[in-house]
């Protein structure tokens, strides 16, 4: 049988579907400069899923809110970029899934972008330069089947411990755990078998032409946004919260934290007085993982790759794994976006995006030969391992910590709120649960001011 898709929580295609018509997005105007009130109900910090979705909650409530961002753009981890290859390309979220899909749907045929269901997807797989055979495939998913039915079967006992320990060993296993390292963006020692059957499906899956970071950006366009104001301190111990920035302090009545568990962890945001234990546990044990894309441009030339199909290819049974796995063509598009996970992931970034698109490149050639040299135009790799604003891909729950997402959405004293993809419950590591998330912490909020 077929597994159920690289990626486990991402994945495929079978057919297209173009839900919206052929005219071309509109420009996604700036994030409007915020208009502070004095004492705003609500300070978000961030302005990624979470922190937008946050903030449009609060304002059709009739909040006031302003939103603190670092970056000098709205999105966070949903961000678009045209300039390296004349075409959208998703840094971060690409695949519209899990929560908030009908919303995100509805607002994308809106905007008249165009998008396409991606579930069941075509694969190529490869051993060495050549296809795989018959009885090489059957191996293949029948290893994605038994190491995800392993996992599956331990998180359904309720058991909370390293994917690792529960995988059988046998060939074509360590194709199958690069796949799901990328969805889950750890390795399988430090996978939680019962984190992963606690995650949502991830039901009908879409990709957006024009980017789902434009998607956000343009969902999020009407949300008051102070840019380029990195948050360094939030003083949360008498009435309100009083939030530190470069240029001034920001008093609130309460206060919604979006940011990365990696940002937490790192220390940068100075918590007055510092946060409760559970909280500090809950977050040191959702430690950043980290999912790598290495986009590749070729001109002319599609090799044998179909548009919107997945490359895979036999790597050693040595883990972590060095696969660079690929979505051929997006949209026909003349790109190849490959995927490292886990800490091969962060091996490649830490090597820098030369080395990274050489690797990947390599790869390449080593299936279709040379003429892949030929006819490659550059490469790029995103850099979410580096970015001090994130410092990762999404969080991984440590194996044994069951219940720390849960903890770190809890509020405290009616006045500090967290939300973001880290604590968005069953939907984690998600573009949708993340803003679900915000939505979550906004309903909280207005209960608790009444
Ligand atoms: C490579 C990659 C691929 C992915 N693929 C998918 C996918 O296909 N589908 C999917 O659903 N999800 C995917 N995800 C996950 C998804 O992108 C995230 O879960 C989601 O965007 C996180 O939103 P957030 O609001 O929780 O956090 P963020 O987007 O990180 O937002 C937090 C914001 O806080 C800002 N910030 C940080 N520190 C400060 C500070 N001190 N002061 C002020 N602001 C600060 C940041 O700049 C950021 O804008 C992917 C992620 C990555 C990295």
């Amino acid at each position: 049988m077929k597994p159920m898709s690289p990626f486990s929580r991402l994945s495929g295609l079978s057919r297209r579907s173009f839900l919206a018509s052929s005219l071309a997005a509109a420009a996604v105007p700036h994030a409007v400069r915020a208009q502070v009130s004095s004492e705003p109900d609500v300070v978000v910090i961030g302005a990624g899923a979470a922190g937008l979705g946050a903030a449009k909650a609060l304002m059709a409530d009739g909040r006031s809110v302003v939103v603190l961002e670092a970056k000098d753009r709205i999105g966070g981890r949903a961000w678009t970029e045209s300039e390296t290859f004349g075409v959208p390309f998703d840094h971060g979220c690409s695949w519209i899934q899990t929560a908030k899909t009908r919303e995100f749907v509805a607002a994308a045929e809106e905007y008249n972008f165009h998008l396409q269901l991606h579930d069941g997807a075509d694969e190529a797989v490869f051993v060495g330069d050549r296809e795989a055979t018959d009885f090489e495939l059957e191996r293949y998913w029948d290893a994605y089947e038994r190491v995800e039915n392993a996992i599956a079967d331990a998180g359904r006992k309720g058991l909370d411990v390293p994917a690792s320990t529960v995988v059988p060993e046998m060939p074509w296993s360590a194709a199958s755990q690069a796949w799901m390292t990328m969805g889950m963006s750890v390795d399988f020692d430090e996978m939680s078998t019962l984190d992963w059957w606690s995650g949502a499906d991830s039901g009908p899956r879409y990709i957006v032409e024009e980017g789902y970071g434009t998607l956000i950006a343009r969902l999020g366009a009407d949300v008051p946004v102070i840019l380029s104001s990195p948050v360094s301190g939030i003083a949360w111990g008498g009435d309100g919260v009083t939030v530190t920035t470069p240029s001034g302090d920001i008093r609130a009545r309460t206060c919604i934290v979006t940011v990365s568990t990696g940002v937490l962890n790192a220390g940068t945001i100075a918590f007055d007085p510092v946060l409760p234990p559970a909280h500090r546990q809950a977050i040191a044990d959702l430690p950043m993982g980290l999912l790598a894309k290495v986009a590749l441009q070729f001109e002319g030339t599609r090799f044998s790759f179909r548009t919107d199909e997945w490359l895979t290819y036999l790597v050693p049974e040595v883990l972590p794994a060095p696969a660079c796995y690929f979505l051929t063509w997006p949209f026909n598009q003349d790109l190849m976006i490959g995927f490292m996970g886990g800490d091969f992931a962060w091996e490649m970034s830490a090597a820098g995006t030369e080395a990274a698109v050489d690797f990947a490149l390599g790869e390449v050639v080593a299936m279709v030969g040379s003429k892949a040299r030929e006819r490659f135009v550059k490469g790029t790799l995103t850099q979410w391992a580096s970015d001090p604003f994130t410092l990762g891909a999404y969080a991984a729950l440590r194996p044994g910590a069951h219940g720390a997402r849960q903890i770190l959405a809890e509020p405290l004293d009616d006045r500090l709120f967290f939300a973001g993809e880290a604590a968005a419950g069953a939907y984690y590591a998600t573009c949708g649960g993340a803003w679900w998330s915000g939505e979550r912490a906004a309903r909280e909020v207005i209960a608790a001011l009444g």
